[in-house]
């Protein structure tokens, strides 16, 4: 079969990408492994373990796409207002919404939501669905990718975009090179009920390990709900996962100080190690690469799948840009300046989450006093803070159209 674009990764970069196309006249493929079925919500169901917090340019995004009705009629926790503090000292620092006139600094949403009201859209629309099927070869075969799925069957198309994930089998295949090192963190996540409301609020307490995050879910009345994000060190990480979920609820309590009391319980938890990945170039001849296949970062600061959603919509920009000019599509020089345009933002927001994570994982004295006066600094700077809060809702630097107001 032959199209003019194949994406392999209908997650939920891949799918965004595939949407934003929807109406490019070109012939578009998604090939994924996964079956693409879209469950019934059930409004009762526990919360899924993995979370995104979504920027307000994600939230555009999907609202342009037509997918954010759909996250919104399920299940989605708006926050606005986000506590940070060190664990071993005295600093914190508050954002809120309102410094910048904004409503939120974004929302909570379930991985498992955002895929569905994205593959609900994806069903309803011409682009070529190709599910329950892994890539496993991929060459070249004149100007056109040559793609062989599992069971033997073959793809071609003269651009190929990889949005299949970290451990990308196209970036793999195509022999991309990345740099990537071990944060030596693993992550562990899962929802926990709490004592007191969460307030509409991101807290993150920075430990000697590792930051933990209690992110604001929207539980059923009376009930207050988070997911928690704790990255630590792996042998503390497995020692975390081998407590009962008594002992992990009167652990995880003590590691947030109690600030929203006691926990009372905990669902399922996962746990997931932690890797920095960055491909050297995001592009070469009829190839692009696109969110966690180009790129993972740390989760400290939810950032992940929001740079996704703007490589996505940046790619589709220029694709289309160039659709008009009459140029090729997979001409190296027009896929460039969707690099150009996406590589410097991402290597700014690496380079800051591990320049956080290094600060607040120093021990010396001088550091640690460093990082509380100047997070008690920071927060006595509104200016200062109204900058970080752009950075938050997503809305600073190149945007494209689809991110704008
Ligand atoms: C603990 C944790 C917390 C996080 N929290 C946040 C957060 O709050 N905010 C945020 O923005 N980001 C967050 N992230 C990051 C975010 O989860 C990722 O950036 C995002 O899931 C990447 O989406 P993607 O579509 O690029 O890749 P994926 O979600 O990995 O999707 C890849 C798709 O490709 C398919 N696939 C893979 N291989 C093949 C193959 N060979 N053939 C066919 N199909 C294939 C898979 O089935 C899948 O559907 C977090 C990450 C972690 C680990």
């Amino acid at each position: 079969m032959r199209a003019d674009l194949i994406i392999v990764g209908a997650g939920m970069v891949g799918s965004t990408l595939a949407l934003a196309l929807e109406h490019s006249g070109l012939k578009i493929l998604i090939v994924d492994g996964s079956p693409l079925s879209v469950a019934p919500f059930d409004a009762q169901a526990p919360f899924e373990p993995r979370v995104s917090a979504l920027s307000m340019a994600s939230q555009r995004i999907l609202e342009r796409l037509g997918a954010w009705q759909g996250i919104a009629a399920r299940r989605a926790c708006p926050y606005g207002e986000m506590r940070v503090w060190d664990g071993s000292g005295t600093g914190s620092i508050h954002f809120a919404a309102a410094s910048v006139h904004a409503e939120t600094l974004g929302h909570i949403v379930e991985n498992r939501v955002v895929q569905d009201a994205l593959l609900e859209r994806l069903h309803d629309s011409q682009i070529g669905l190709l599910p329950g099927t892994r890539l496993e070869q991929l060459r070249r075969s004149g100007d056109d990718w040559l793609l062989t799925l599992e069971g033997g069957r073959q793809l071609r198309a003269p651009l190929l975009v990889a949005a299949d994930g970290a451990n990308s089998a196209v970036r793999r295949l195509a022999g991309c090179a990345t740099r990537e090192w071990d944060y030596l963190h693993h992550a562990i996540v899962t929802s926990v009920r709490c004592e007191k409301p969460h307030q509409a609020t991101a807290w993150q307490r920075f430990t000697d390990d590792g930051p933990l995050a209690f992110l604001p879910l929207a539980g059923p009345a009376g009930e207050h709900w988070c997911s928690i994000v704790w990255s630590t060190v792996p042998v503390e990480a497995e020692r975390l996962m081998a407590l009962d979920d008594e002992a992990f609820c009167v652990e995880l309590g003590k590691a947030f100080e109690l600030r929203l009391g006691k926990v009372l319980h905990a669902d399922r938890r996962l746990c997931i190690p932690l890797r920095q990945r960055h491909a050297k170039r995001y592009v070469e001849p009829g190839l692009a690469l696109i969110g966690d296949a180009a790129h993972t970062i740390h989760p400290l600061a939810g950032q992940g799948v929001n740079l996704g959603f703007l490589d996505a919509a940046v790619l589709a920009e220029v694709l289309l840009h160039a659709a008009e000019r009459g140029e090729h599509l997979s001409d190296e020089r027009v896929l460039s300046r969707f690099e150009r345009r996406r590589m410097p933002h991402n290597l700014a927001m690496m380079a800051a989450m591990e320049g956080f994570q290094r600060l607040f994982q120093a021990d010396p004295l001088p550091l640690r006093l460093l990082r509380n006066v100047g997070l008690d600094l920071v927060d006595g700077q509104a200016e200062a803070k109204a900058l970080f809060v752009r950075q938050a809702l997503g809305l600073a630097g190149d945007l494209p159209e689809l991110a704008r107001a």
